[in-house]
């Protein structure tokens, strides 16, 4: 028996161990079990360029728990390892690699967390012993035995072991229990190790009979050695990717509605399988995320500086040893291989859609609901995949059809250009509630967009911004005559005094709340059959306060009230009707000209604005538009009773 001490420079790094990985210390297993599939893959490569002779023999990787001795053992029939190699890589280097590690991250012990690299030295974070016993492949290599109780002393021996392999045996700390209970084992192992190359077992496979749990004499794999990712997309059919989808996610019912497998080898290495999923609601987003791979070891599903943010919505894996995992956040972000990462999925997800579009555009528009926040949310945030998806991103009008915004603006090029040579697409966000308005485009030949997506108002000022041009108009922000103008539209025959009369007589009805709720009124020849009034919103006004509830430095637009125009269309015989009532008086006013003042005479007309009828077309207008409620309501549909 040889004793020694472990190359390091404090006096017990044990303690430090366990302090700053206390958050992270399950992922002990994870680096013992990777250690075990690296030795025993580097004896099949070592057996294929014919290193090693003869049958390999089983090659699992054995997981145990031993209650009474209170240990937990992960044991390989992989190389193995002689006394000198226990004492270079166990005594010596990797333990000046953990002490690197930890001086380098003292400090930020999230950065720990998702890290690789502390390796063999972790099982000490829930171990107060830990022993090595291995059997090199090589030839006349005798069997080592190791052992370290936690203080930087450990002792090595000749021992007697008659596989070939690695066995790691954990002495738990009393504190760490839950590490001899097999459920915890077994999640840890479903969670790390699902899909490593070389099969791990974990007891024997259970099954119930007759009520009860019932052991049986197979052992319990926890592992899909060969994942599809891992598989040529050749070789695998749609059922396989949707099979996988459950393999990653077995609590989730839906299918995916596509994938998108990827596969690069330069300048870096990366491989995965990316899932658009049906997404039903908003709790659903974050529920099922990307998880990240090394080697097929899992590593994490925090991926949000590695894949674009918009592409954090969808599901899948990604596995690359590229990937720089024992470093911050902050640093992975400015990683280079890192960005071209991020660009490479970037391009490949944006080619898959426009493959899916060009070679189905039926079948790509009944999935656009579902993946257009996607790509919205793609267009933007990223000029590059904005550029790509401009080619696929549709546009769905009320009738329920779909056009690429190139197409659409051909298909309402004929009717919807106005005077000064704009498009001017119209939409509504609430067919319902702008049911009149609707109407009324429909009847001069119009399309009308449905925009009701929660990314729509950025999307539509986005494709303003991009396209000369071309203006969305919601379908309720002015009389229709108004939304698209033609040549300069008909006149009425009133003077300006007579309309301005007309127009404070209603003002002095309405509601205003100057706080919350601003009325303001406009006297407009609108057709002879539209509304006598109705109500319309400014489009800027309006989307300004909508962006504002999402932006940051907008809340002055936020902060403003609400405003509405009230159009009193002087086209229609009731409000003309109203014209010819008003009373007329002179008035002389003072003015100045040319630095002089004059008097001059004016004609003021006034409409006694006890009218009923005239309280009764603003309540209509309200109601048109959904504003119309509680007390306001109830009079007017006492009013309207009485009228009759
Ligand atoms: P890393 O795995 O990152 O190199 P570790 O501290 O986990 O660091 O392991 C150090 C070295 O010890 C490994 O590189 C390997 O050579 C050897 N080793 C560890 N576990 C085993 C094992 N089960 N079988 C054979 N060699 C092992």
């Amino acid at each position: 028996m040889s004793k020694g001490n472990i190359g390091v420079t404090s006096d017990n790094i044990f303690p430090v161990i366990k302090k700053f990985l206390y958050s992270d210390h399950e992922i002990f297993l994870r680096e013992l079990i990777s250690n075990a599939v690296d030795a025993t893959t580097k004896l099949k490569t070592l057996s294929s360029v014919g290193e090693v002779k003869g049958d390999l023999g089983d090659l699992r990787v054995r997981v145990a728990i031993d209650k009474k001795k209170k240990t937990l053992t992960v044991s390989d029939h992989g190389i193995g390892m002689t006394a000198e190699e226990v004492d270079k890589f166990i005594n010596q280097i990797a333990f000046s690699g953990a002490e690197e590690f930890l001086n380098k991250y003292k400090d930020k012990t999230e950065a720990i967390i998702g890290h690789f690299g502390l390796g063999f030295y972790s099982a000490f974070m829930v171990s107060k012993k830990v022993e090595i016993f291995s059997q090199s492949y090589k030839e006349d290599a005798k069997a080592v035995h190791w052992s370290c109780d936690g203080t930087p002393e450990y002792t090595m021996e000749d021992t007697i072991k008659s596989e070939r392999g690695t066995d790691i045996v954990l002495h738990i700390d009393d504190e760490f229990t839950q590490y001899l209970e097999d459920a915890t084992i077994e999640g840890l192992l479903k969670k790390y190790c699902k899909f490593l190359p070389v099969e791990i077992a974990f007891g024997k496979k259970k099954e119930w009979k007759d009520g009860k749990e019932v052991e049986l004499d197979e052992e319990n794999i926890i592992n899909d050695v060969n994942p599809a990712w891992t598989r040529k997309p050749a070789d695998l059919k749609d059922e396989d990717y949707d099979k996988f989808y459950h393999e990653l996610y077995p609590m989730q019912m839906d299918e995916p509605l596509f994938h998108i497998h990827l596969n690069v080898d330069y300048p870096f290495n990366l491989t995965g399988i990316l899932y658009f999923p049906k997404i039903k609601s908003n709790l659903d987003v974050h529920r099922n995320k990307i998880q990240l791979y090394c080697n097929q070891v899992y590593v994490t599903d925090e991926v949000e500086n590695i894949v674009p943010e918009y592409l954090t919505l969808l599901h899948g894996v990604i596995d690359s040893p590229d990937i720089p995992l024992n470093v911050s956040r902050s640093y992975l972000q400015s990683d280079n291989n890192v960005k071209k990462i991020s660009g490479y999925i970037t391009k490949k997800v944006a080619d898959k859609l426009a493959e899916l579009y060009k070679a189905d555009k039926d079948e790509f528009a009944k999935k656009w609901d579902d993946i257009k926040m996607f790509i919205q949310f793609g267009m933007l945030t990223d000029e590059k995949f904005y550029e790509k998806a401009v080619g696929f991103a549709l546009y769905k009008n009320l009738d329920g059809k779909y056009a690429t915004l190139e197409e659409y603006k051909d298909q309402v090029r004929d009717k919807q250009v106005d005077k000064d040579g704009n498009l001017v697409l119209l939409y509504t966000n609430d067919p319902d509630a702008h049911y009149t308005y609707i109407e009324r485009a429909k009847a001069k030949g119009y399309d009308v967009l449905l925009m009701d997506g929660e990314l729509d108002v950025h999307a539509m000022s986005q494709a303003e911004q991009k396209s000369e041009k071309l203006r969305f108009v919601r379908i309720d922000s002015d009389t229709i005559e108004n939304l698209i103008k033609k040549e300069d539209t008909a006149k009425d025959t009133y003077s300006d005094e007579q309309k301005e009369g007309l127009r404070k007589a209603f003002e002095n009805l309405l509601p205003n709340d100057a706080d919350k709720l601003k009325y303001y009124v406009t006297c407009e020849a609108a057709a002879a059959d539209a509304l006598p009034v109705f109500l319309t919103q400014n489009e800027f006004m309006r989307r300004m306060k909508e962006m504002s509830a999402h932006q940051q430095g907008m809340s002055f637009y936020g902060q403003m009230p609400d405003s509405y125009n009230l159009v009193v269309n002087t086209a229609h015989p009731l409000i003309q009707e109203l014209v010819g009532k008003e009373t007329s008086e002179e008035v002389q006013e003072e003015v100045e000209k040319d630095g002089k003042k004059e008097t001059v005479t004016k004609t003021v007309y006034t409409l006694a604005n006890e009218d009923e009828r005239m309280k009764q077309l603003i309540d209509i207008a309200l109601l048109a538009s959904g504003q119309l409620k509680g007390e306001a309501l109830a009079k007017f549909v006492n009013r309207s009773v009485e009228l009759l």
